[in-house]
């Protein structure tokens, strides 16, 4: 094997620069913790950006992989029926309250897809007076790096060099139902919205929000669509975010931890959508292949019956506790927000946020920084409360040692905070 050193030589020649990762490689990972090619142990509180819901190697995931194997069911295309993408819908289906899904291969193809039902829903349904094309995405919003979807993400870094994005998205101030009623009327076909925003920093919607994005929307015949790739699927205490808060959108898009690590996104719409939309208007080669849609039914499976969502709900009201201790006690703390096991301590500066960040990894903890300023952490569902013990530990230490080289700097050199 290669040293660290070695990969990065590699890479920097062979590789597309798009990626700034860490200084460090991972060799294997088990459970809740990675393990790097020198044998150092990382407890990972990002669990592949919240992908890796069941951790590493969980035993029912290898098993169902090395079945599929087995029977030589890894991909096939979408020219044939197999019994997973049924029974895959089924479930999600029950679990959303949505009637019907479309499977693909990652988040932002789901978005992606979402945008291209809402257009053409709008296109069949629309009485056609005016055009009826608008998209309203939410400030901080993020969906992806495809057209559609970095066209509704909010941040300018990831839209501006590749200008003109698809036409016709507006950005509304999250959580702002002034903002949103003043930009909402016929000529816009959808709302999409994360419920708690991930990217963004971990920012909930608001109930009143939210339901007045409901309502609006309906008033205006345009679709609600909730982003769920990050949140979705148990994360927050909840099997869906918008469950939080009591309303039914017409779409809802889920990827990241439906397949165990492997790749799958969906798209799970009402009856009504799905009424405008026939064979060949869209489609994916290996979207919702056997191998990925068999997973995900484990995965599922394995939340249900260790009822990991309700145990996510306690240990987020926990882990909420002791970051609220941390802000008590720490000036540079400026907010706590956690919903479940989504979770950030938002910092006073962006420099000391990455400061911080990568102190925790070199404790031996992996964490990362989004919206510059949030310390973000989207845990594993197999966490116990000694391991947010232990990353709060940390936190504290790391912050505490920050204070103390703070007041031993000359004033001079102080930041201003
Ligand atoms: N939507 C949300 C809310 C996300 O958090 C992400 C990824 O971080 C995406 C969409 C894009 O997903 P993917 O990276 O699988 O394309």
């Amino acid at each position: 094997m290669s040293s660290l050193a070695a990969t990065q030589k590699r890479e920097a020649a062979l590789l597309l620069p798009l990626y700034d990762r860490y200084a460090l490689k991972i060799v294997r990972g088990n459970g809740v913790h990675v393990w790097d090619e020198k044998g150092r142990r990382y407890l990972d509180f990002l669990s592949g950006i919240g992908v890796n819901a069941l951790g590493y190697n969980h035993p029912a995931v290898r098993r169902t992989i090395a079945q599929m194997s087995a029977r030589g069911l890894i991909h096939l295309s979408n020219l044939f029926y197999t019994d997973y993408q049924a029974a895959l819908a089924e479930r999600l289906t029950k679990l959303s309250g949505l009637d019907r899904a479309f499977f693909c291969n990652s988040g932002t193809e789901a978005w992606e897809a979402a945008l291209k039902f809402a257009r053409a829903y709008a296109q069949t349904k629309a009485d056609n007076r005016e055009p009826k094309w608008r998209v309203l995405a939410m400030e901080d919003a993020f969906h992806g790096r495809t057209f559609g979807s970095v066209a509704c993400t909010w941040n300018e870094k990831y839209r501006k060099p590749f200008v003109p994005l698809l036409p016709g998205v507006e950005f509304v101030k999250f959580n702002d139902v002034a903002d949103l009623a003043a930009k909402l009327d016929d000529t816009v076909c959808a709302v999409g919205l994360e419920a708690v925003q991930g990217e963004g920093g971990i920012r909930p919607v608001t109930k009143e929000f939210i339901q007045a994005a409901r309502a609006l929307t309906k008033k205006h015949g345009a679709l609600l669509i909730c982003d769920e790739i990050q949140a979705g699927l148990g994360r927050t205490g909840r099997m869906f975010a918008y469950q939080h808060f009591g309303v039914a959108p017409d779409m809802v898009t889920v990827a990241k931890p439906l397949a165990g690590g492997l790749p799958l996104g969906a798209v799970l719409a009402t009856n009504d959508v799905s009424s405008v939309l026939h064979p060949g208007m869209h489609g994916t080669t290996f979207g919702g292949g056997p191998l990925a849609c068999a997973v995900a039914l484990t995965v599922l499976d394995v939340i249900k019956k260790d009822k990991l969502v309700a145990r996510n709900e306690q240990l987020g009201r926990y882990f909420r506790g002791e970051l609220e201790g941390l802000k008590k006690k720490h000036r540079a703390v400026a907010a706590v927000r956690v919903l479940g096991l989504m979770a950030a301590l938002e910092l006073d500066n962006a420099d000391l946020a990455k400061s911080v960040a990568k102190q925790m990894l070199d404790r031996g903890i992996i964490i990362n920084r989004t919206h510059e300023t949030a310390l973000r952490m989207l845990p594993p569902f197999l966490i116990g409360r000694q391991h947010i013990d232990a990353v709060v530990a940390a936190l504290d230490s790391i912050l505490s040692a920050e204070m103390k080289g703070k007041q031993s700097q000359p004033a001079s050199k102080r930041s201003t905070r």
